[in-house]
C-alpha cells in the first residue's frame, strides 16, 4: 500500500512527488515512456525560473534523479485504469494507495505529413510561448483556426518579422475581437482555404508548400491545431469536458475524494512548465493534508 500513487512522471507528476517525499510520504511514480514528459523534446527552455537556459533533456534529468535522491520510487509502467477505491492498473501490475495524483499531461496534435518529426525543434514547434522568441525577427506560419492560432499569430507579430496564418477552412473560428486586431497588423497576412504539404530544408525547415502550389520561405512553422488529451481511462472516477480535459474543483481536486490531477491533463488555461509544477505542489499539498 503506497500512500500516493502519481501517473506519469512529467513535470507536474515529479513536481508531485518531491512535496510528497518531503513530508514523509510513501510515493510511487509510474511512468509509461521516459520520466520528464513532453518537455523532453524541448531543445532550449528559457522560460523556467532559474534557469537562463536549459535543455528539456537535462532539467528532465535534474528532475528525475531529485525526486530518486529523495527517496520516490519509479517504475515503467503504463497505466490502463484506476478504480475508486484507489486501485491502479497498469500493464503489469495492480497497485493500491490512499490517493492518486493523475498526471499524463496531453499531445499536441500533428500535421502528419512528411518531414514533421525530421524538422520538429529544428522549425516547428507547437507552442508559440515556449519556442517564439527563437524566431525573433525571422519569418513565420501558425497553422490553425481557433483561439490557440490567433493567441499565437498575434503573440508572434510583436516578436517574428512577418507571420503567416494558415487556415484550412475559409474562416477563424476564434475570438473575432482578435482576428480584427491581427487583420490591423502590417505583418501578418492570412491564408484561407490553405493546406500545408510539404515541410522543405535541410537541416532546418526552409520553407513550406501550400495546396495551391504557393510557397513561403519561414524559419518557423508554429502549429495549433489543438491537442490530444488520454484521460478516458480515468472516466469513471473523474469527469472529462468536450474535449477530453478532466474538469476539477480547487485547481486540482476531481469528483472522487483522494483523487488528483496536475498538470496538461487538466482543463486550464495555460499549459506551461510553471503551470504544471505548480499544480504537482498543490495537488501533493492536499494529498498530504486529507492523509494527515
Ligand atoms: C516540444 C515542446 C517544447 C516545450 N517547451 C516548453 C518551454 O520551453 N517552456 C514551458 O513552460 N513549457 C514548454 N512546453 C510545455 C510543457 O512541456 C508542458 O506544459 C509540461 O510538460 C506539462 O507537464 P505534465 O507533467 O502535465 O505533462 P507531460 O509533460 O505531458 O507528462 C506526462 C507524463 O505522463 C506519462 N503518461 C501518459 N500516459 C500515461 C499512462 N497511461 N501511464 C503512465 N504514464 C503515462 C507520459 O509518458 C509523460 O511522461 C513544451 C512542450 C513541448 C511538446
Amino acid at each position: 500500500m503506497y500512500d500516493t500513487i502519481i501517473i506519469g512522471g512529467g513535470p507536474a507528476g515529479l513536481t508531485s512527488a518531491i512535496y510528497l517525499r518531503r513530508a514523509n510520504k510513501k510515493v510511487l511514480v509510474l511512468e509509461a515512456n521516459v520520466c520528464g514528459g513532453q518537455i523532453v523534446n524541448a531543445q532550449d527552455v528559457e522560460n523556467y525560473p532559474g534557469y537562463a537556459h536549459i535543455s528539456g533533456f537535462d532539467l528532465s534529468e535534474n528532475m528525475r534523479k531529485q525526486v530518486l535522491e529523495l527517496g520516490a520510487e519509479i517504475k515503467y509502467e503504463t497505466v490502463l485504469k484506476v478504480d475508486e477505491n484507489k486501485k491502479v492498473y497498469t500493464t503489469n501490475n495492480t497497485y493500491e494507495a490512499k490517493s492518486i495524483i493523475i498526471a499524463v499531461g496531453s499531445k499536441n496534435r500533428k500535421l502528419k505529413i512528411a518531414n514533421e518529426d525530421k524538422f520538429t525543434g529544428r522549425g516547428i514547434s507547437y507552442c508559440a510561448t515556449c519556442d517564439g522568441n527563437f524566431y525573433r525577427n525571422k519569418d513565420v506560419a501558425v497553422i490553425g483556426s481557433g483561439n490557440t492560432a490567433l493567441d499565437d499569430i498575434l503573440y508572434l507579430s510583436d516578436i517574428a518579422n512577418h507571420v503567416y496564418g494558415i487556415v484550412r477552412g475559409d474562416s477563424y473560428k476564434g475570438e473575432l475581437q482578435e482576428l480584427e486586431e491581427i487583420k490591423s497588423k502590417s505583418n501578418v497576412t492570412l491564408y484561407f482555404n490553405s493546406v500545408v504539404t510539404e515541410l522543405i530544408g535541410n537541416e532546418t525547415l526552409e520553407k513550406i508548400k501550400m495546396n495551391d502550389e504557393t510557397e513561403l520561405e519561414v524559419s518557423g512553422l508554429f502549429v495549433a491545431i489543438g491537442q490530444e488529451p488520454n484521460n478516458m481511462m480515468f472516466k469513471n472516477v473523474v469527469d472529462i469536458d468536450e474535449k477530453g480535459y478532466i474538469i476539477t474543483t480547487d485547481e486540482v481536486k476531481t469528483k472522487t475524494k483522494g483523487i488528483y490531477v496536475a498538470g496538461d491533463a487538466r482543463v486550464k488555461i495555460l499549459r506551461q512548465l510553471t503551470t504544471a509544477t505548480s499544480d504537482g505542489a498543490l495537488a501533493a499539498t492536499y494529498a498530504i493534508k486529507e492523509m494527515e
